[in-house]
């Protein structure tokens, strides 16, 4: 049923991913979550099965993946882990700048070590006053001979300590508003660049989340992305696309929690009959699964405008993430419920797919900015 707008080729890496992702991921799942730990093995593994290189050119050593078989491999592995997941998705995020606009020079020198995973890669825009409002940034970027100077800090960054590259966004105009913030890349040890706090979260724990500090950080000129005060415009261009990534998480988390339920209720006897047997609870289920088909096939329409750059992918984009995020917070709080007590304990993988649920519906934008910019789309601006 899930299958009828994916081609063949899709089926088969759809498949690939998620016997990878069963044999291989869920069985480190519960673990990633309760040490807090970054997943190097996993990385490793999606190394091996050629999976960081998805979203890059052939040029720079990628497989040159359209943005729905991207979302197929999130969606597969979050299924089982949503940490795992966010291994694809930061790549995504943080490279999205680079590639919209690197210089040939920068692209060749970053996208080739992200895609081979010979480095890591992250995305700093938030900032502990700017969250929402990113445009109100205070992080600063001074020009200084062959130097931009940077000063201020980024919070809750995705691969903060462990990324070795990071698309950053400052101010290099501060009165000409939004239009006088630009992006940067910025290489891990470069003087005056530290990582600050590490958050401890309520899920994707074992996904890594910290400040960027830069005090007196000299970075070249020629590390700038795109002309000087379109830094802005390249985040949202930037989250315009990965909000799929996103909605796909959620799809995932959905999906892996709506197919545990299945099996359990199958299994667990009450009243002397397999819960699965009660109408009350099968119409709950349908109702879910609905939702998730829904959630599903608006996203694969969401990457279907995306790849062809179609006018208002934005909106439809926000919409993808808007509704199979709530989609996911909903179902996987829903299956907790539906297998009773054992949703709520640790030995079973419901309660930390809700936790990791809860997260979708905020980064990338909370789902109230996603009808903010469906409603802009909608009414102008
Ligand atoms: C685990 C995690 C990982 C993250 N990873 C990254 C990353 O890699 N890079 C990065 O740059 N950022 C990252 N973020 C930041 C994330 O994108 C922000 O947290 C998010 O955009 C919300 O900003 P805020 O937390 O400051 O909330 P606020 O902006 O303070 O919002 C608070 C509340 O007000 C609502 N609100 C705000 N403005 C409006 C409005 N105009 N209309 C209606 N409601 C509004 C919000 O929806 C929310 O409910 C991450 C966050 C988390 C928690």
């Amino acid at each position: 049923m899930d299958n009828y707008t994916l081609t063949e080729e899709q089926r088969m890496f759809q498949q690939m991913v998620r016997e990878l992702a069963v044999n291989e991921i869920e069985p480190r799942a519960a673990e990633i979550d309760e040490k807090g730990e970054y997943p190097w093995d996993i990385f490793e593994l999606l190394k091996e099965n050629d999976l960081l290189s998805l979203p890059f050119e052939e040029k720079y050593g990628g497989q040159g993946a359209d943005m729905l078989t991207c979302c197929i491999a999130v969606e597969e592995i979050a299924k089982v882990c949503g940490s795992s997941s966010l291994i694809l998705a930061g790549i995504e995020l943080g490279a999205t700048p680079i590639k919209i606009f690197g210089t040939e020079e920068q692209k060749e020198k970053y996208l080739t070590q992200i895609a081979s995973g010979e480095k890591q890669v992250a995305f700093g825009l938030t900032e502990p006053e700017a969250g929402s409002d990113a445009a109100s940034m205070k992080t600063k970027a001074v020009k200084d001979g062959d130097f931009y100077v940077l000063n201020g800090q980024k919070c809750f960054c995705t691969n903060g300590e462990i990324a070795d590259i990071y698309s950053v966004f400052a101010m290099t105009n501060p009165e000409a508003g939004v239009r006088g913030i630009s992006g940067f890349v910025v290489e891990k040890g470069t003087p005056g660049f530290t990582i600050g706090k590490h958050e401890n979260k309520m899920g994707i724990r074992g996904s890594m989340t910290t400040e960027l500090l830069f005090d007196d950080c000299k970075i070249p000129l020629e590390n700038l992305l795109g002309p000087e005060g379109k830094g802005f415009n390249l985040a949202m261009m930037t989250l315009d696309r990965t909000r799929t990534v996103v909605a796909s998480q959620g799809l995932g988390l959905a999906q892996g929690a709506l197919d545990y339920a299945i099996s359990y209720m199958k299994d667990r006897v009450q009243f002397g009959k397999p819960i699965s047997k009660f109408q009350g609870l099968q119409f709950e289920v349908a109702e879910l699964a609905m939702e998730v088909e829904a959630a599903r096939q608006l996203i694969y329409r969401a990457c279907a405008m995306v790849e062809n750059g179609e006018p208002g992918f934005s909106g439809v984009s926000a919409m993808a993430k808007c509704y199979a995020t709530d989609v996911a917070m909903k179902v996987t709080t829903q299956c907790v419920s539906l297998i009773g007590g054992y949703g709520y304990m640790k030995d079973y993988p419901l309660e930390r797919m809700m936790r990791d649920a809860k997260i979708t519906q905020i980064y990338e934008g909370t789902n109230h900015i996603q009808k903010l910019v469906i409603a802009r789309q909608l009414f102008g601006k």
